[in-house]
């Protein structure tokens, strides 16, 4: 396990994540919501126990949704700047999914192990994993 640090853009929120060495490597997730909440083409992430988040600074604001399963996705985010540092999806349990773009030093991360929700990637993009699914993970 190591320890990565976050904040989100304004500052008013710090966090510090413990995630599995040996799978830095990113998810990349091409989803609709992804989208509309990131205004960009896709977001990086990873999943991690739920106790493996602390937030060190400031406060997170919840917003939920419901997912492409049906089940509702809690969406943590500061109030100030809308930088989201992870998601819960109920179906997941215990499990949270970190988005790790936002971790210092993702900079230097090798290139993501998988991409999901390749159904909805932009036609211009190209794909940067190994692998790619059309919808969740195993699909
Ligand atoms: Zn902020
Ligand atoms: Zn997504």
């Amino acid at each position: 396990m190591t320890i990565f640090n976050g904040h989100c853009h304004c500052g008013a929120v710090e966090w510090q994540v413990d995630l599995p060495q040996d799978a830095q490597s990113h998810i990349l997730c091409h989803c609709d919501a992804c989208k509309l909440q990131s205004g960009g083409e896709y977001t990086l992430n990873q999943l991690a126990p739920k106790d493996a988040f602390k937030l060190t600074k400031g406060d997170l604001k919840v917003y939920t949704y419901k997912g492409d399963s049906g089940n509702p996705v809690d969406c943590f985010f500061c109030a100030n700047c809308t930088s989201a540092p992870y998601h819960h999806q109920h179906i997941l349990g215990d499990k949270i999914v970190v988005r790790t773009g936002l971790l210092d030093g993702s900079k230097s991360w090798s290139q993501p192990v998988l991409e999901i929700f390749g159904k909805d990637k932009l036609s211009w993009q190209p794909q940067t994993a190994k692998d790619i699914v059309p919808g969740p993970p195993g699909s």
